[in-house]
């Protein structure tokens, strides 16, 4: 069985645990925490860094922090996981929605300009799986209409945009270090800005807005969001080794790419010539040339023993969100189609090129077996 993702866990992450256990600080109270927040701040170039226990919270946190709130519409892109969606609904705020690019599957920055209304606060551009989004025309549009950009950056560690990281492109990003994220704590994320205010407010915001003047007193509404020690321990661990990650990632991926090229029909992202990707899921679009369904290339593929993973569903399509009375009639062409006809291939950081010409064998036979 060839996994989709399967994270390499090491001895430092044991010693770093056992140390935990062994000093008794195993909460969010634990010496770990600071570290990793500054390590990984350090390594993405952002003055501040707060830890919280998932990205899906650290993207509420983000918006919070930013000060989205009631009414305030934030432009994201349909073609995303509904944890963006999700951090502007709980804040009381409006998803709106801009279709994706062909090329690389982000959000189409010439859609934003027709997106924005009296209301419009924030941009959210998501870096979709690994490959930056074109973000100085969406800067731009932000600097003059004075909004805020909250970067996801969930799928983006290491991603370089013009030579500069992925999360310290707009005003606050989120993280996720979940188990197929390119470092992990297991679950657990952070919030990452250089501005100082809005650091303190995703501190507050993750610690039930307890008021440091005042404790047990509270003028606004937070939540316990916090990453435990044990967590931070891990993440440290896998701090030492984040430029090996990323150049495992990039190694398999071209690789990938390479040998995926004797196939008709088969689109990947590609790589633009500003950006560094760091092919966080290695994703493949079937064309009609290919002449099979990714439906069925993932039933084929899982009849071999290879693991593979559907695309995201457009915001816009999701019954909690028209329940809502958002996004009914609204169509997005391009995030529809790669919805319906992408998949990720095995892509974790453990896999091999040996595992790779697996895959590419699979998919040759399948390929075959439809033909006879
Ligand atoms: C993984 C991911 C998230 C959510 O992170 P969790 O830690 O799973 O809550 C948010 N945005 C994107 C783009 C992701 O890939």
């Amino acid at each position: 069985m060839i996994p989709v993702n399967q994270p390499i866990i090491g001895r430092r992450e044991k010693e770093l645990l056992a140390q935990c256990i062994e000093s008794g600080w195993i909460s969010s109270d634990g010496p770990f925490v600071a570290e990793f927040e500054r390590k990984f701040s350090d390594y993405i170039g952002t003055k501040h860094g707060v830890t919280v226990c998932n990205g899906t919270a650290a993207l509420e946190t983000a918006l919070f922090a930013a000060g989205i709130g009631k009414g305030d519409e934030v432009i994201m892109p349909a073609f995303t996981i509904i944890s963006c969606a999700l951090a502007a609904i709980r804040l009381g705020a409006i998803p709106v929605l801009v279709d994706a690019e062909a090329e690389t599957w982000n959000m189409d920055v010439s859609q934003i300009e027709s997106r924005l209304t009296p209301k419009t606060k924030a941009i959210m551009p998501v870096h979709i799986y690994g490959h930056p989004v074109d973000m100085d025309p969406l800067l731009d549009i932000a600097k003059k209409r004075n909004l805020v950009v909250v970067e996801d950056a969930a799928e983006a560690h290491g991603a370089e945009y013009k030579g500069r990281k992925c999360g310290a492109l707009g005003h606050i990003s989120a993280w996720s270090f979940y188990a197929n994220k390119i470092i992990t704590t297991g679950e657990g994320g952070m919030v990452l800005t250089s501005d100082s205010k809005m650091a303190k407010r995703a501190e507050s915001y993750r610690n039930l807005c307890f008021r440091p003047e005042k404790r047990f007193y509270h003028t606004e509404l937070g939540y316990n969001f916090r990453l435990t020690n044990l967590q931070a321990a891990v993440g440290i661990a896998q701090m030492e080794r984040i430029d090996e990650f990323i150049q495992i990632k990039r190694r398999l991926g071209e690789y990938y790419r390479k040998s995926l090229l004797k196939f008709n029909g088969i689109k990947t992202q590609t790589e633009k010539s500003w950006a560094k990707m760091v092919y966080w899921m290695y994703c493949i679009e079937l064309g009609k040339g290919f002449g099979l369904k990714a439906k069925d290339v993932m039933d084929g593929l899982a009849k071999k023993g290879i693991a593979t993973r559907p695309f995201f569903i457009g915001l816009h399509q999701q019954p909690a969100l028209h329940k809502l009375g958002l996004f009914k009639k609204e169509r997005y062409p391009v995030t529809e189609r790669i919805s319906r006809q992408g998949l990720y291939l095995p892509s974790g950081l453990a896999l091999t090129e040996k595992e790779i010409d697996q895959v590419i064998s699979a998919l040759e036979l399948i390929l075959k077996q439809k033909v006879n």
